[in-house]
């Protein structure tokens, strides 16, 4: 094994792909997009990539997924753009949610249903309340790379490579599996591809059926703890009667549009999935439909943005409490100068306790300038604290309180709070604090299953539904 760079991870010098030099630039050019800028992110500071292990296996992998299949049509792309510029304008709401971080083990029918079922229930719920269509989005079929705050971690004195998700190396604590292995690319792009068809086939298949989605909520608020949701549960089991009665179309309710999203972290796949659609002669990200930046990637001028201001992809970019206004609008310049509609969504995330402290000011000079970007609320991860008995957690009433803050700021401010972005699973597991049924700690010795944020479970994502879906119906 050759050692191909002594670059850090969070290293902000020299990205390590521009120190493979020039085959690995025409290997990543042969088979995928060639256009102008898609390779200037190489020459600008980048923090958060791995240090492959391997040269050989690292320039094989990029040439085999640079001419692999997209994984999305820049078609469904475009379609989304123009759902996500409607939430923008109030007239549609996002609900994005999934795993913090995907895995290859736990790509399988049972994780991937019981997730898609929990969105779509969501879905159902916040259509009723919000009175509007609700855009369905998962972390999924690609969110298998993660920031860390730290490049090792230690454990009984024994130090390694930090986890960086499943596409970089493995979470069991060995030097074999934390090593960072550049063919795991590929396994992320086959689990992609085949969690993607089971999404497919479920929201095209008949799995999506509204009056399917319906019974199951059923089952949620037949739960003595959360009598209090019954009677929007009522409201809803009654428009349903009633659209039935009218007649409506359930067999065209069968269907419906998914669109899949994950954090653009790892540059070499994400440019090695670039491709020139073939309608307009511009790049797309093939990787997923939708695609942010996190918070530890945002400089204006680093890799991770110059790169996704060149795709054609609807961007996201989270949003910390140190985010002041001129900040989103140098983001804004840089990432839709056009000011397209649909094509920039900010993630906001700033914890239960800055949300109405710090929001207005970005909300508000974002709005003088005249750009209109969706505004979408992550209430996760400005609330992760540790437990008591030293598990990383969240709590569910912070969670809802940081919800309720953002509506809070943009309805003061007479602008539109537009989508929901959740750590979520349709798992029973026990990751979150609290709830109406609620998760204490000694649950989490049974049932956390995380490898890296805690998600709410089945019943905390529904209960959630029922929260936002109460405060849209006032609006
Ligand atoms: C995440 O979404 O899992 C994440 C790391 O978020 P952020 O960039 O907002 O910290
Ligand atoms: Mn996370």
């Amino acid at each position: 094994m050759t050692e191909l760079s002594a670059n850090p991870a969070s290293s902000v010098t020299g990205p390590l792909t521009s120190s493979l030099g020039s085959p690995l630039t025409s290997t990543a050019q042969s088979g995928a997009a060639n256009y102008p800028g898609l390779d200037d992110w190489r020459q600008l500071p980048i923090s958060q990539q791995p240090t492959w292990t391997d040269r050989g296996v690292f320039d094989a992998s990029v040439k085999e997924l640079s001419v692999l299949p997209p994984l999305v049509f820049a078609g469904e792309v475009d379609i989304l753009r123009e759902r996500l510029a409607a939430a923008a304008q109030g007239k549609a709401f996002l609900l994005q949610g999934g795993d913090c971080a995907e895995t290859f083990e736990d790509a399988t029918a049972d994780k991937i249903s019981a997730r898609v079922r929990t969105i779509l229930q969501m879905a159902v719920v916040l259509t009723y309340g919000a009175a509007m269509p609700v855009i369905k989005m998962g972390r999924m079929a690609g969110q298998f790379a993660k920031p860390r705050s730290s490049n090792e971690e230690t454990r009984d004195g024994v130090t390694l490579p930090a986890y960086r998700g499943d596409i970089v190396n493995g979470y069991d604590f060995t030097p074999e599996s934390r090593a960072h292995d550049a063919s795991r690319m590929l396994k992320a792009y086959h689990t992609s591809a085949s969690t993607l068809n089971l999404i497919r086939a479920f929201t095209q298949g008949g799995f999506a059926d509204l009056r399917l989605v319906h019974l199951w909520n059923k089952g949620f608020t037949e739960n003595p703890a959360h009598a209090r949701y019954e009677s929007l549960a009522r409201d809803i089991d009654r428009a349903i009667k009633f659209m039935a009665s009218c007649g409506a179309d359930f067999e065209a309710l069968k269907r419906v549009e998914f669109f899949a999203s994950h954090e653009a972290l790892l540059l070499d796949y994400e440019r090695a999935l670039t491709r020139i659609d073939s309608r307009t002669g511009l790049p797309y990200d093939t990787s997923g439909h939708f695609l942010w930046i996190g918070e530890r990637t945002r400089e204006l001028d680093h890799a991770h943005v110059d790169f996704l201001s060149r795709v054609r992809n609807p961007i996201g970019v989270k949003l910390g409490p140190g985010t002041s206004g001129d900040d989103a609008l140098r983001l804004i310049d840089k990432l839709d100068p056009n000011r397209e509609p649909g094509r920039l969504t900010f993630i906001t995330r700033m914890g239960s306790k800055n949300i109405r402290e710090k929001l207005p000011a970005v909300v508000e000079k974002v709005t003088a300038s005249g750009a209109q970007v969706l505004w979408v609320t992550d209430p996760m991860h400005g609330n992760t604290v540790t437990s008591p008995n030293g598990y990383k957690t969240r709590n569910f009433d912070d969670v809802v309180d940081e919800v309720r803050g953002f509506f809070e700021v943009h309805h003061a401010l007479g602008t539109v709070p537009g989508g929901l972005h959740m750590e979520m699973t349709g798992d029973d597991v026990a990751e979150c604090l609290g709830g109406a049924d609620p998760i204490d700690q000694d649950a989490f010795l049974d049932r956390y299953e995380s490898v890296c944020d805690p998600r709410l479970n089945h019943m905390q994502s529904l209960e959630m539904a029922f929260l936002v879906a109460g405060a849209l119906t006032k609006r």
